[in-house]
């Protein structure tokens, strides 16, 4: 495998030393296993994730530790391949990571997240962390998307949380070799009107576990939603990080 200068994880220490010394700091991405619908792998926010985080390292200067490759997926627990670790875990984890950085005098700590559900976790612990130690060079950014590019889907509710439209054309551009746009199926779930109101497993009322229709994807839109993600992402960093 070939050097990525952008990722950490093929650093040896003292590469990983001089490096530090003079990058804008690093990125930690945390993905799920889980369930995403009969023609995506288990492993489709881990790779979206990464490789948004890698386009992201390139603009930015920063670099891309090693991924956390589970996360929080109480929403589609009971299917099979899902693994769900609590919000306590996660953070634990995470925050464990982080000390071990911080001790290592990095600039700043950028959490991102392929998986929706981890993203209120990375924000409730760097608010945690600052209150604790004082550090304010911890940033977490969502997944950016546009209600442009929205538009621009071909079936309704395309962004629907999961497996849809959206996320299908994403892995499509990124990972053609693991998408079986054949088994995709339509569904458009309405979640029940108590959904809101009480703990509800997309289980429940989602047969095959995707929202929306995969089988619209197409690698063009993939590419333009995870290009805008990059830049967007990356303009945000080069403005506010120093
Ligand atoms: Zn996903």
């Amino acid at each position: 495998m070939e050097q990525n200068k952008h990722y950490a994880g093929h650093y040896t220490s003292p590469e990983f030393s001089e490096a530090i010394k003079t990058c804008k700091g690093v990125i930690i991405t945390c993905g799920s296993c889980e369930q995403h619908g009969h023609h995506l792998p288990l492993d489709t926010d881990n790779i979206i994730g990464t490789e948004i985080a890698l386009r992201i390292a390139e603009k930015t200067d920063l670099l891309v530790m090693p991924p956390i490759t589970y996360g929080q997926v109480w929403s589609a627990k009971g299917f099979p391949g899902t693994i769900s670790l609590t919000p306590d875990t996660l953070k634990r984890l995470l925050r464990e990571i982080i000390c071990s950085l911080e001790a290592q005098n990095i600039a700043n700590i950028v959490l991102m997240s392929g998986h929706n559900g981890n993203y209120p976790i990375l924000k409730d612990l760097a608010r945690e962390l600052r209150d604790e130690f004082g550090w304010t060079n911890i940033w977490h950014f969502p997944l950016a998307s546009s209600k442009e590019l929205e538009a621009r889907a071909k079936t309704p509710a395309a962004m629907a949380p999961h497996a849809g439209e959206a996320e299908t054309s994403m892995l499509l551009y990124l990972k053609p070799e693991l998408v079986h746009l054949e088994r995709a199926t339509k569904e458009f779930p309405l979640p029940p009107a108590d959904y809101p109101y009480r703990p509800m497993h997309w289980n429940e009322f989602v047969e095959t576990g995707s929202f929306g229709d995969g089988s619209a994807a197409d690698a063009e839109y993939g590419r333009q939603l995870v290009e805008y993600a990059v830049h967007t992402t990356a303009d945000l960093i080069n403005q506010l990080l120093r």
